[in-house]
């Protein structure tokens, strides 16, 4: 049986094994600078998913994209389609909501856009209060970020936004759409603070600000593109495609627990 969600029949879905576990990546469509395509979290997402069919085919099933995410704080940047938070929320539980209906028991939200992140942790907690079933939220950086550090060449603030991670995937699975001649690193983290730190590998802030995106980029990135490369993009995208398998196998393992009104 195919692992490509919209590619089973209604027939093998009432068969499927409902404890594999289904992938949904939520992304966006925003500037991503001036060298890399609007879709960019959208082709990253699906690539770290469509690698775990890969690498686990008989253990997931892969939900076609939401290419739409929370970025309002980008839209004075043309080409971003927002979606307001709680429209989100409600859009992705309606999905979690169907497939519980259906009988799946395990879901991945999988995030590959940051502002995302609240978002689907909120979607997630939801789901499990209003179904009774598993349902995991996680950005891919997240899972594999000490692989990140091993391999990244950029300083913190390197990897936020168009930067060398995504650059780096980007180019290694397309290399025509990424143009580095038109990228500059925007590294704009700040040495001497304590708190914030929007570098998706190196820390992660303990506190969170989140500004206009004009007006702390002047071209849409946040981090350094100019030293992505393919080879290393190639590197990212295994280690976020082994971790996030490893974590699907996590979730398959998980007992499904039942509940105790002690009212
Ligand atoms: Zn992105």
């Amino acid at each position: 049986m195919t692992a490509e969600y919209g590619k089973l029949t209604w027939e093998q879905v009432r068969d499927a094994d409902k404890d594999r576990v289904v992938i949904l990546n939520v992304s966006a469509t925003e500037d991503h600078g001036p060298h890399m395509p609007l879709d960019t979290d959208t082709v990253l997402g699906m690539a770290v998913a469509n690698g775990v069919a890969e690498a686990a085919p008989d253990e997931v099933f892969v939900m076609p994209a939401i290419p739409y995410g929370f970025n309002e704080h980008h839209k004075d940047f043309p080409g971003v389609i927002w979606i307001q938070p709680e429209t989100l929320i409600n859009f992705v539980c309606d999905v979690t909501e169907s497939l519980a209906h259906h009988g799946f028991r395990r879901i991945l939200l999988l995030n590959s856009h940051g502002s995302n992140h609240p978002i689907l942790d909120l979607a997630a907690r939801k789901t499990v209060i209003r179904t009774g079933i598993i349902c995991v939220s996680a950005s891919y950086w997240n899972l594999c970020s000490d692989r990140i550090q091993g391999l990244r060449k950029s300083e913190v603030g390197g990897i936020a936004h168009a930067g060398e991670f995504e650059a780096a995937m980007y180019k290694h699975l397309h290399p025509d759409l990424v143009d580095l001649d038109k990228a500059e690193s925007q590294n704009l983290h700040d040495p001497d603070t304590k708190f914030f730190n929007l570098d998706l590998a190196a820390g992660g802030g303990k506190a969170m600000l989140m500004r206009w995106w004009s007006s702390v980029s002047p071209d849409g990135t946040m981090g350094d593109p100019t030293v992505a490369d393919a080879e290393t993009g190639k590197a990212f995208l295994e280690a976020a495609i082994e971790e996030t398998t490893a974590l699907v196998r996590e979730i398959r393992a998980l007992p499904i627990l039942p509940r105790r009104d002690h009212h």
